[in-house]
This record gives C-alpha cells, sequence and structure tokens, in this order.
C-alpha cells in the first residue's frame, strides 16, 4: 500500500456496523478508495515519503454525507425573486414581495411561500394584484406543486378558466368558473411558466457552479438528484469540463402520467450514463402530489373534500410503468405522501414478485419519497416488500405543528396529522431510511436536518413542541440516514457509505461529534471539511 493521503482524526465514525478493537483514528487514502483504516499508531506504518498526512486534532471524521433528495437543477427555477420562506405572515410576504425589483421580461417572481402565512386569507391573485400593480406576477409556493399567478400573469397566458390535463393538475377557479391564480402541479404551472423569458445558459450554469459549491460547504458529499432534462446533463457536461464537481451527483429523470413504452425505453436507455461524478441511475415518479395544496392520495378526503386521486389519473399505468423499469434492473423512486399513495407504491412493488427474476429484485433499490402520513399496516408492508424509506425531517418540523393548528395537519385531521413523518417506526420496522432536506423545498444544510430528526421540532427553538416525538430517530440513526442508509437507498453499500477498505474515500469532517453533542448545539456547529474521491473539497483555515 502506498498511501497518497493519511487523514488522522480523534473520532472516526466509521458508520460500517463493525468493531474495531482500538478506537479508529486514522484513514488511508490511495487511488480514491479507502486502503487502510486503524490507530493514529498504525498510521505510522502506513506513510510513505510520498504521503501527505493531515491531522485534523480534536475533529470528527465520518463517511462523506449524502443528501437523499435535493433538486439543483430544477430548483434553479424554483428559486428565482423574492425568497419568501422565512415569511410568517401575509404583510411580510407583500413587504418582501414590495422590495422585489422585476425580474426578466417585467416579471415579479417569488418562492418559498409557505401557505401557513396567509392565515385565513384566501390564496388568491388579488393579493399579488395589491403589490405588483400592473407587472405579471408568478410566486411558487414552498411546496413546489403549486404557484399563485397574479391576474396580468393569467392574462398572458391567455388562461380564463378551467383546463384539463393528462395528469392531476389544476387552474383553480372560483364558484364560478374564473381562475383564482391558483395553480397546482406542474402542467397547470407550465401554462404561465412558458410565457416568462428563461435565464440564459450561462447565468444558469453560474448559478448551479455557485449552489453546487454551498452544497459542499454544507458538509455535502453527495445527493441523490430527483430530476433530471436534457439541460442537466449539458450543464453537469459544461461544469466538468471546467473542473471536477465538488460533489457526487446521482440523477432521476422524471416518469410522468402520460407517457408509454417508446418514452420508458428511451428513459431507460440513458441509465448509467454521466460524467466523472454525476450519474443517471435511477427513474423517479409521482404517484401524488401535496397534502398542504390538496393534491395528495388519501383514503378519506381531507376537510376541503381533497387529495382523494392520484397523480396518475390511470394508476394501473403507474404500476406498468414501475413493472417496466423494475424488470430491467433499473432502480426506481416514487414520490407518495398519502396513505392510499404510499399503498398503492406499495402493491406495485410487491406484485413484481410475481414475475420478475428474484435476483434482478435483490439487486435493484426501489424507494419511497416522503411519506408524510400513513397507518401502521403501511409501515408494516416496507420491509416485506423490501422498499427503502426516504424521508424529509425539516418538513415535518419546518411546516407542521405540534398543535395541529398548521395547513397540513388542519387538512388532514387529528388522527392522520399523529401519524406525521414516522421515521422512527420505519426504522423500528427494519427499513432502510434515507435523509435528506428536498431542497429547494426546505434548506439543504445537513446539520439542522439531523438534529432535526432528533428533536422533532426545528433545532435552536427549544420553545417549540416537538411533534409526534415518538418518531424522534437517535443520533447514530439520523447519521445513517445521510451515510450508510443513503449509500442503501442508492444501491451504492458495496462502494460507499461507509469508512471501509475498498470503498469510495469520501467523507466529512466536523468540529464536533455528531453522536454524542446535543442536536442543538450541533445544529449550530461547523462543518470543517469534505473529500471527494480522497480529494479535500473545502477545508477550514485552522486544518489547512
Ligand atoms: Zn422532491
Amino acid at each position: 500500500m502506498t498511501p497518497d493521503l493519511i487523514v488522522l482524526a480523534d473520532t472516526v465514525h466509521t458508520m460500517d456496523g463493525q468493531h474495531h478493537g482500538q478506537p479508529v483514528q486514522a484513514v488511508a487514502v490511495s487511488g480514491g478508495l479507502i486502503a487502510a483504516v486503524g490507530s493514529r499508531q498504525e498510521a505510522r506504518d502506513w506513510q510513505q515519503t510520498d504521503t501527505r498526512v493531515l491531522d485534523l486534532g480534536n475533529a470528527t471524521l465520518t463517511p462523506g454525507l449524502v443528501d437523499c433528495h435535493i433538486h439543483p437543477v430544477f430548483g434553479l427555477d424554483l428559486t428565482i425573486g423574492a425568497d419568501l420562506a422565512a415569511a410568517t405572515s401575509l404583510d411580510e410576504v407583500l413587504t418582501l414581495l414590495g422590495t422585489e425589483a422585476a425580474h426578466d421580461g417585467g416579471w415579479l417572481r417569488g418562492w418559498g411561500l409557505n401557505p401557513n402565512a396567509f392565515g385565513t386569507v384566501p390564496l388568491h391573485r388579488s393579493v399579488l394584484d395589491g403589490v405588483s400593480g400592473d407587472q405579471p406576477a408568478f410566486i411558487r409556493l414552498f411546496d413546489g406543486h403549486s404557484a399563485l399567478a397574479n391576474s396580468r400573469a393569467l392574462e398572458l397566458a391567455g388562461i380564463h378558466g378551467r383546463f384539463e390535463f393528462d395528469q392531476a393538475s389544476e387552474v383553480v377557479c372560483d364558484a364560478d368558473g374564473v381562475p383564482t391564480g391558483l395553480l397546482l402541479e406542474a402542467a397547470a404551472m407550465e401554462l404561465v411558466q412558458r410565457h416568462i423569458p428563461q435565464e440564459s445558459f450561462a447565468q444558469r450554469k453560474t448559478r448551479l457552479a455557485g449552489l453546487l459549491g454551498d452544497f459542499a460547504r454544507s458538509g455535502l458529499t453527495g445527493g441523490h438528484i430527483m430530476d433530471h432534462s436534457k439541460e442537466s446533463t449539458a450543464l453537469f457536461q459544461a461544469l466538468e469540463a471546467d473542473g471536477e464537481l465538488p460533489l457526487r451527483l446521482r440523477a432521476a429523470p422524471w416518469c410522468m402520467p402520460g407517457s408509454g413504452e417508446a418514452e420508458w425505453k428511451e428513459m431507460a436507455r440513458s441509465i448509467g450514463t454521466g460524467g466523472r461524478r454525476w450519474s443517471i441511475e435511477a427513474i423517479k415518479l409521482f404517484v401524488d402530489g401535496t397534502v398542504d395544496n390538496g393534491t395528495a392520495w388519501l383514503y378519506e378526503p381531507d376537510v376541503h373534500g381533497q387529495s382523494t386521486a392520484p397523480f396518475w389519473p390511470r394508476p394501473e399505468e403507474y404500476s406498468a410503468a414501475i413493472r417496466y423499469f423494475a424488470s430491467r434492473g433499473i432502480p426506481t423512486a416514487t414520490h407518495a405522501i398519502g396513505d392510499a399513495g404510499v399503498d398503492h407504491v406499495l402493491e406495485a412493488l410487491e406484485s413484481l414478485r410475481t414475475d420478475v427474476p428474484a435476483d434482478v429484485l435483490r439487486r435493484t433499490v426501489h424507494r419511497i419519497e416522503h411519506i408524510e402520513t400513513v397507518p401502521d399496516d403501511l409501515v408494516a408492508r416496507f420491509k416485506g416488500a423490501g422498499v427503502v424509506a426516504s424521508m424529509q425531517p425539516t418538513h415535518c418540523t419546518h411546516y407542521s405543528l405540534a398543535d395541529h393548528s398548521d395547513n397540513w395537519s388542519t387538512r388532514l385531521g387529528a388522527q392522520r396529522a399523529e401519524r406525521a413523518w414516522r421515521c422512527r417506526d420505519l426504522r423500528d420496522a427494519g427499513v432502510a431510511l434515507g435523509i435528506g432536506s428536498d431542497w429547494p423545498i426546505a434548506p439543504y444544510e445537513p446539520l439542522p436536518i439531523i438534529a432535526d430528526a432528533q428533536l422533532r421540532r426545528r433545532s435552536g427553538h427549544p420553545e417549540q413542541e416537538p411533534i409526534a416525538p415518538s418518531q424522534a430517530l437517535t443520533a447514530r440513526q439520523a447519521l445513517e440516514g445521510y451515510t450508510s442508509h443513503a449509500a442503501k437507498a442508492a444501491g451504492q453499500w458495496d462502494v460507499s457509505g461507509s469508512i471501509t477498505v475498498g470503498k469510495r474515500a469520501d467523507f466529512t469532517a466536523f468540529e464536533l461529534d455528531p453522536l454524542a453533542t446535543g442536536p442543538d448545539e450541533f445544529a449550530a456547529s461547523r462543518v470543517l471539511g469534505t473529500f471527494v474521491d480522497g480529494e479535500i473539497q473545502f477545508m477550514l483555515e485552522r486544518h489547512a
């Protein structure tokens, strides 16, 4: 062994579930892979003349953090204009929009709008008209599945009434059939979106480069991207022409309702393509929308009589798509938020056993994203179906409240709101659980997410009451969600997710030990640096 690099740290959590005798405090890297794991004393024997030794002192080293659900490219569209995520009242929303300059072609833009900020005021274009004047305005809601357009924007888009779509999407209209400005799901939003002048490729490339750099500095060495388009390919290729991406990206293009075998074949062909640090490795599907705007798929309607329908008008076509990909050994990830939606995905995956060969099923990971409210019997079916769960603890802690007074809980009613984000029950049932942010739906910084998964409230807010506190993860389970279980959720446990000889040398270094620090303190602490393929992506000064 001729290591290129030896990293020393007082605490190393290998996350490989193995007992190493002495505490591990040294890791050797050769050719981008982990070449040895051991004590500081053993490391002295590994060292060769050319070996670089980096002593991180009292820091903690773990496998690199991977966000299991993130939208860096799609998110470029979702994060234009005023950032409304922090607004908690309608006044704050209007103030932020009032100070926002018009964007491309004179459009007023905003994103991250939490419907709770509107209180009892209906989401209606008239609210925007007051602040936008004659300008067209297009404001995205926080869930990424809905937007509010003003009257001028609807006029420019020629929207004067209801529309028919081949997916569950809606131009919301009042009792007289007049559009309110609320647009639910992609097809409805696209009616307006296509009239907004697009940023140039160069602008988007610059923004994406900045974003990926921010991801790396937050401690991420990887991300499971839950979208992919031709433009994504062009952007990643352009970035890799300039140098290495600062983190490893696994992308999943969308398979949408209305598509058939011709499109699926094309998507299947893209699997495995990519560049040095990015590749297309899975297919993303949606079986429903969101609870927050009444497009989830629930057994029983919400208090407004909504959230009753699947995203695929004929859900058997969704099942056929799953079968098409699964039988070819292609991993899938399905967005399923409501109980009926999760049930349908589980059923589709369970039914594969009748005719998809067992070895193909065993080596192909299928996962369900979000899983916001499910009864006991659905939790119990995950393990048997061999399904991986992928969840976002901060969707719970940022957008719902323990007293059920928020939009999500109110819509569901107390019983279903009590079943909020059952992370712990899924872990206790033996299910692999990957954790992520779903940025830009919620902030991407992993430390507060790891903390919130343990606290079931926002870190740094001890005054808040925890939400369904029995669903709290242990510190180790939360860290596993970003490391070992993230690797399992990508079908990459054989090459990543733990500090084990032969695996990729992707690490994150922390100021404080994630397994031995109170979650509030940990959330506010610093990431010292990251490594991808044994190469430093960034390192704070004190360890330079
Ligand atoms: Zn998402």
